[in-house]
């Protein structure tokens, strides 16, 4: 008999699984409001103008694909260390390594931190983006929640958050969104922010910074700022940074780990451990995506480029949800104005299980049964059939 012969058939990935339904419906004006991908008013996944110019210069210089070093590109490591942190801590102190994608990121870090520390516990956010919970238990972590996502006052329950990381154990390891909270869309206020820096340094626990949205709320900086704080406080944590939406390179897998350590000696010392992690998991990363951020990234009049298309981003998901909230008022449809006081790609609409599964089987417009919808996938075209779906499941 086979060795896998009592191998057991996995779940299938609740998201992806929506997307091969999605793909089999054969209504003409379906709409996919599940996968978290960016799209542009005419329902595309941008190449963003900087990355197209990055692209062509790099394709000209005709540079051969030989292996990067085990962290990364050097020129990006420093390039996301001075967009991550700018000078809220010296250069240093930071350990940084270029990874695949912000889930490649967080998988390092779980690994090494369960290998620091196979005792602690590891919280996340209720609800969280699903990868989170996995790849911590994947790790050998217990994985367990914060209070965060508050129904009935539709925001976050900061003081039930806050009182949880209070009881936490020292070390506790904290998965915190940086920004842009997925699912939710619902992020903490600067004061919120300076409470739950104020518990994570007075319990000791060690902080997550998760950035898969940087520039997808307010701006560069605003979105940063909660970043740079607790790398200014001067304790331990990791920022996991994803540059798959800001830079439209999903497929490129672009992203990074910074570790902020004490001193330069245990930078070094946490660094070797990291590329240890990575030399045995997949020895290097790929060249491509990274030598494009990175020569945007420091070049002014690029980077100021990505800004402004970054911003366009920004400005076009606003106007869907103020546009989603208007037309749902004007059907007679009340109390979406939640809608737009969230940040991000995704919306957690409120709506139920039921109205989710009315919403796809009725009207062939797709989203998760937690009611997340992907904003950031309306466009003018799909706006109104999404309006009167939604108002038909909710009336
Ligand atoms: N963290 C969060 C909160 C995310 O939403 C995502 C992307 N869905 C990631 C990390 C991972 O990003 P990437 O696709 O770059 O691995």
């Amino acid at each position: 008999v086979s060795i896998f012969a009592t191998v057991q058939r996995a779940p299938r990935d609740p998201i992806l699984g929506l997307t091969e339904q999605f793909v089999a419906d054969q209504r003409e004006h379906k709409v996919n409001l599940g996968v978290g991908v960016y799209q542009d008013a005419s329902g595309k996944v941008p190449v963003l103008e900087c990355v197209r110019a990055a692209d062509a210069d790099l394709s000209a210089g005709g540079k051969p694909y030989g292996y990067l070093p085990i962290d990364g590109l050097a020129a990006y490591d420093n390039a996301v260390a001075d967009l991550v942190f700018d000078d809220s801590v010296e250069r240093d102190r930071v350990a940084v390594v270029q990874s695949l994608g912000g889930t490649g990121a967080l998988k390092v870090i779980a690994d090494f931190l369960h290998q620091t520390r196979p005792d602690a516990g590891v919280l996340i956010s209720a609800p969280s983006w699903e990868n989170h919970r996995a790849i911590f238990t994947r790790a050998g972590f217990e994985v367990a929640e914060y209070p965060y996502y508050d129904a009935d006052r539709r925001g976050v329950d900061v003081d039930a958050m806050v009182a949880a990381l209070q009881s936490a154990e020292p070390g506790t390891v904290v998965v915190l969104h940086a920004c842009c909270h997925n699912p939710t869309g619902y992020d903490l206020s600067p004061a919120d922010w300076e409470r739950v820096l104020a518990v994570v340094v007075e319990r000791d626990l060690f902080p997550i910074l998760d950035m898969a949205y940087q520039g997808f709320a307010t701006s560069l900086e605003a979105d940063g700022a909660a970043v740079r704080a607790f790398a200014a406080a001067g304790i331990n944590g990791a920022v996991t940074t994803s540059f798959s939406k800001t830079f439209s390179l999903y497929g490129e897998r672009v992203g990074a780990l910074s570790v902020v350590c004490a001193d330069a000696d245990e930078a070094g010392r946490v660094l070797s451990q990291l590329k240890i992690i990575v030399r045995t998991t997949y020895s290097n990363p790929p060249t491509h995506g990274a030598a494009i951020v990175a020569a945007v990234l420091t070049d002014p009049a690029q980077r100021a480029g990505w800004e402004s298309e970054l911003g366009g981003m920004r400005d076009r998901i606003k106007q869907m949800r103020t546009a989603l909230v208007d037309g749902l008022t004007a059907a007679g449809a009340t109390g979406w104005e939640h809608i737009t006081a969230q940040n991000g790609m995704f919306s957690y609409s409120g709506l139920t299980a039921e109205q989710m599964i009315a919403l796809r089987e009725e009207h062939a417009v797709y989203g998760l049964d937690s009611g997340r919808l992907c904003v950031a996938a309306l466009n003018p075209t799909n706006l109104d059939r999404v309006i009167t779906a939604i108002a038909a499941v909710s009336n």
